[in-house]
């Protein structure tokens, strides 16, 4: 079982577009909300009957004590169906979507069983078909079998066999390839997938990420890999985005893994969340209560490290998540009396001929 931690290509959305879904600014949204007007429309296909009224998307994996709403400034997210009790379980064994290397392609992984390899790749065992690094020729892991024929249904193969040491960031390559081979061979785990967010908006006007993904990801795939006719620029940069808004990073420490999740994705960010959430063999995904969460109440995760000040958790929310985070954490600089970030300083008073230790927060 395994702690996520967001960081380059970590989890979710900024479900809102411009502020971010903070509980202050929840609180304030919920409290501002005329009269009348209609209350968050709740997306879940169930309850609040209305037979006319227009079908609401469904969503998979949604069979805990939680309900999907929907509001103006946060988009969607997942609220407390009921009174939750600390530790109660909300969402359980969720199977991933699409899993594989995180980015950046070190340590390197056999792409059928992500198990770690050793260097340098070249030395070791390659897919007899397309040519790219397993633990043997033959493993029998399962996550391989999607990009491998699309690989080899594309010609470029067999790979180099020291392509990926030459080239290792070619491994974030490797997940977008297997999002996209679900838009043929699974439609209803793509629907999920386009379901995520993926800014794709917001990310383009950052020449850093639209740019390194362009290079990493959509030229080996449309040019390198000879797969220009099956997917558009457009669907790659996409599930490009998906992946940076929504992915979790999940498996053992030294060969982790990121995956998309259904119904989890749906939880709002919050740096001092009521969940947290593990990950078995299998890489399903389980979430917990680790507060009493009542009734209506947001259900939420954080996307940065919450062991981390405030400064690097926030520069990490706005360039890997897209939003500026203003939780109760983040507005008080004691970060909610614990001093997290501060600076531990001694003071000498001569005059009183005594020590003094005291915290600076900014
Ligand atoms: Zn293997
Ligand atoms: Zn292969
Ligand atoms: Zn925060």
């Amino acid at each position: 079982m395994h702690r996520r931690h967001k960081k380059s290509g970590g989890k979710h959305k900024n479900r809102n577009r411009g502020g971010h879904d903070t509980a202050a600014q929840r609180d304030d949204d919920e409290e501002n909300r005329p009269q009348g007007e209609e209350e968050e429309a709740e997306e879940q296909g169930k309850g609040k009957g209305d037979a006319d009224a227009p079908q609401q998307p469904q969503f998979q994996g949604l069979t805990g004590p939680v309900e999907v709403k929907n509001s103006e400034i946060m988009g969607r997210y997942l609220v407390a169906s009921r009174d939750i009790a600390a530790g109660e379980w909300i969402l359980r064994s969720l199977e991933p979507l699409v899993v594989g290397p995180c980015q950046g392609g070190r340590p390197a992984l056999c792409l059928a069983c992500h198990v770690q390899l050793g260097l340098p790749l070249r030395l070791g065992a390659h897919c007899p078909r397309c040519g790219l690094p397993l633990c043997s020729a033959d493993c029998p892991g399962p996550y391989h079998a999607a990009e491998c024929a699309l690989l080899v249904a594309g010609g470029a193969t067999p790979l180099a066999p020291d392509l990926l040491d030459v080239r290792p960031d070619l491994y974030n390559a490797i997940v977008p390839l297997r999002c996209l081979a679900l838009r043929d061979a699974d439609p209803e785990k793509w629907a999920a997938v386009n379901q995520m967010e993926a800014h794709n908006d917001v990310r383009r006007a950052r020449p850093a990420i639209w740019q390194a993904n362009e290079q990493l990801v959509v030229e080996p795939i449309r040019s390198a890999w000879r797969l220009a006719s099956r997917f558009s620029a457009d669907e790659v940069h996409t599930v490009c985005g998906v992946l940076e808004v929504n992915a979790f990073e999940v498996g053992p420490q030294g060969c982790s893994v990121r995956a998309l999740y259904p119904a989890a994705y749906l939880m709002s960010h919050d740096c001092t969340p009521n969940t947290s959430h593990a990950d078995d063999a299998e890489r399903r995904l389980s979430v917990r209560a680790t507060l009493a969460i009542p009734k209506g109440q947001p259900v939420t995760l954080s996307y940065a490290y919450t062991l981390q000040g405030t400064l690097r958790r926030r520069q990490h929310l706005r360039e890997g998540k897209f939003f500026d985070c203003v939780c109760r954490r983040c507005s008080d600089k004691t970060e909610l009396g614990t001093f997290c970030s501060a600076l531990i300083v001694s003071f000498n008073l001569k005059m009183a001929g005594k020590g003094l230790t005291g915290f600076v927060t900014d």
